[in-house]
């Protein structure tokens, strides 16, 4: 998982928010973590790789995520 940035115009309601939000997007996706994606006349994603996203959204569902890993991980089939 990594965060990029949308690039382009701030035409779309989801970048209205500074336009400068870092998404989490999984590897070959289009569409962010939090539904966010480029623009028809947006140039896309940008270049620039985060580790860490800053839209309050993905990061939400980014620790959903996690949490679900995490339970499973946590789940010992030898207890059970
Ligand atoms: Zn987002």
């Amino acid at each position: 998982m990594t965060a990029r940035q949308l690039t382009g115009r701030c035409a779309d309601g989801a970048e209205r928010d500074h336009g400068s939000l870092f998404h989490y997007l999984e590897p070959g996706q289009w569409k962010a973590l939090c539904g966010a994606k480029p623009g028809r006349r947006s140039a896309g994603w940008g270049s620039e790789v985060r580790e860490f996203a800053t839209c309050p959204r993905c990061i939400a569902k980014h620790d959903r995520v996690l949490a679900q890993q995490y339970g499973a991980a946590m789940t010992d089939p030898r207890r059970v």
